[in-house]
């Protein structure tokens, strides 16, 4: 009955795990979750009022353009023109979306045969190699390890390249790692780009969760603009997880296959999201860089938290709001009972039995690492690693 598209095709690891802590949960167990990239902040109010006002106008009722409103386009471009200096956007190179993730999905759809091969940059967020491989395209991962600050080079890229690449898709600051791409970093992938003529897919989902210095967009580099298409979202920014907004800035030949492909399958974003992400857009960014000096507390917090755990190697991250430590010194003990094999073992004796829910790191294509989300409150991060430290202490 079920196709061999999905039967093949892996359930999202970070899911997997929410789900299981909500059932520890519901059994009345007081559960830290660690596992999702959820701002534990509300969506700034400013913005939940434009939604409302939106919603009491009484004009958006009707279908939008399926590529999103006009002036939301034009908005975003001007966003990117200014803040990323890329110069050459405008709306008619925007499609919105129902979150960066249905974003990345139209991409895959629009540029990618069955046969293609798109690198990915190691460890990468869970659902890269899945829409990768949903239209019949071969992930091939490039990958840089906790000693190297989880950064791949222009010169694996380059090594990786074979006549059936199409595109370089990573996430900076990352997605699970933390690590951020500086400007010459950036600049040597898309020197490998030109040559090769491959087209780059750069999520910028969490440019402002960067803790280095100003984010800097690929696009912006002179003669990338053609060959880049720059993913990016309220979801991490804004604290509008739950809105599902997203968007595309594309040159205009993959921005009219993006649209085709949305056209038939969802049609446009929501209306009133669509309104709340232009109130979020044309607002001044203060919300944002208050939830961002929260995140930096709590990263130096936690690195000193987790770098005290004995076993666990910690890099320290300069984006995003994730750790992802090497736990491989815990595979092959146990406690007596539970034996600990690899870092999915590790993180279900966890939750079992300091009530944490984390992400093994093999969904992140580095099985010796597990994930954790800081975007918690300070009390339940220190009271989880003072949990996870108690249980740890059990494993031989
Ligand atoms: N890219 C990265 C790197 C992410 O971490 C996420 C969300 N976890 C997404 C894309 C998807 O974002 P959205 O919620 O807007 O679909």
């Amino acid at each position: 009955m079920i196709s061999d598209r999905v039967l093949n095709m892996e359930e999202s690891a970070t899911l997997a795990m929410a789900a299981k802590a909500r059932e520890l949960k519901e059994q009345g167990n007081n559960v830290i979750s660690l596992s999702l990239g959820e701002p534990d902040f509300k969506t700034p109010a400013h913005i939940c009022e434009g939604a409302k006002a939106a919603i009491d106008e009484g004009k958006y009722f009707a279908y939008p353009p399926v590529n999103g409103y006009k002036d939301f386009r034009d908005a975003i471009a001007k966003k990117l023109r200014e803040e990323n200096n890329i110069k050459e956007a405008t709306g008619e190179h925007i499609v919105v979306s129902n979150g960066a993730k249905q974003s990345i999905a139209n991409m895959m759809m629009a540029i990618v045969n069955p046969g293609d091969e798109v690198i990915i940059f190691a460890p990468y967020w869970v659902s890269y190699s899945t829409l990768v491989s949903l239209p019949g395209g071969t992930p091939v991962f490039v990958s840089a390890g906790i000693d190297k600050d989880f950064k791949v080079t222009a010169d694996q890229v380059e090594k990786a390249v074979t006549k059936k690449t199409k595109a370089i898709l990573f996430s900076s600051p990352c997605n699970p790692t933390g690590a951020v791409f500086n400007q010459s970093e950036l600049e040597a992938i898309a020197d490998v780009a030109k040559k090769h003529d491959l087209l780059v897919i750069s999520d910028e989902i969490y440019e402002h969760i960067n803790y280095e210095g100003k984010h800097f967009s690929i696009a912006s580099i002179p003669g990338m603009f053609e060959r880049t298409v720059t993913v990016n979202g309220f979801a991490k920014g804004f604290a509008m997880t739950g809105w599902r907004v997203g968007y595309i800035c594309a040159p205009l030949n993959i921005a009219k296959a993006a649209n085709k492909i949305q056209g038939q399958i969802t049609s446009a974003n929501c209306s009133i999201a669509q309104r709340a992400g232009l109130v979020a857009i044309e607002s001044d960014l203060t919300p944002t860089f208050d939830m961002v000096k929260a995140y930096q507390k709590r990263r130096d917090l936690v690195y000193k938290l987790l770098s005290d755990l004995p076993g666990f190697k910690v890099n320290m991250p300069t984006g995003a709001f994730y750790f992802f430590p090497d736990v491989c010194h815990y595979f092959g003990t146990s406690d007596g009972e539970t034996q600990i094999k690899d870092a999915s073992d590790l993180c279900l004796y966890i939750l079992a039995k300091a009530h944490v829910s984390l992400v093994e790191g093999g969904s992140f294509g580095e099985p010796n690492c597990i994930r954790l989300s800081y975007a918690a409150s300070e009390s339940d991060l220190r009271e989880a690693v003072s949990r996870i430290k108690v249980v740890l202490e059990k494993l031989h």
